[in-house]
C-alpha cells in the first residue's frame, strides 16, 4: 500500500519537470527501481493510471526499469549480483558487503508534448 503515495510524488515531479519546458502533456515517465528500494513495480504502476487521471501525465506509459541488489567482494574487488538467500561471492566465497546498487529510486527520464 505504501506504493500510493510514491506514486503521487511520482506524477508530482514529473509534473513539476513537464511544467518548466511548458509541456502540455506528459507522454512516457521512466522510473528506476532498485530491487532493495522497498517499492513493487507492478503497484507503482496500478496506482499511477488511477492517480494520473486528471494530470498532465494522463494516459503517459510508465516505464519501470528494474536494478538488481549487487553486492561487492573486496578481495576480487569486484561487484556481483546477490544470489538468493546468501551473500556469498561466486568466485572466491567471500561474503560480499551491501553496496548502494539496488536501493534505486527515482524518475529517470519523462518525455513530453509542448
Ligand atoms: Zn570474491
Amino acid at each position: 500500500m505504501h506504493e500510493y503515495p510514491v506514486t503521487q510524488e511520482i506524477v508530482r515531479i514529473a509534473e513539476e519537470s513537464a511544467r518548466k519546458y511548458n509541456a502540455v502533456k506528459i507522454t512516457k515517465i521512466t522510473l528506476v527501481v532498485g530491487e532493495l528500494a522497498g517499492f513493487i513495480g507492478e503497484s507503482i504502476s496500478m496506482y499511477f493510471e488511477i492517480i494520473a487521471k486528471g494530470t498532465m501525465a494522463e494516459g503517459a506509459a510508465l516505464e519501470i526499469k528494474p536494478v538488481k541488489a549487487q553486492l561487492k567482494c573486496d578481495r576480487c574487488d569486484r561487484y556481483f549480483d546477490r544470489p538468493r538467500y546468501s551473500f556469498t561471492c561466486p568466485v572466491c566465497g567471500e561474503n560480499g558487503r551491501p553496496t548502494e546498487i539496488g536501493k534505486e529510486f527515482y524518475v529517470e527520464n519523462i518525455e513530453i508534448i509542448t
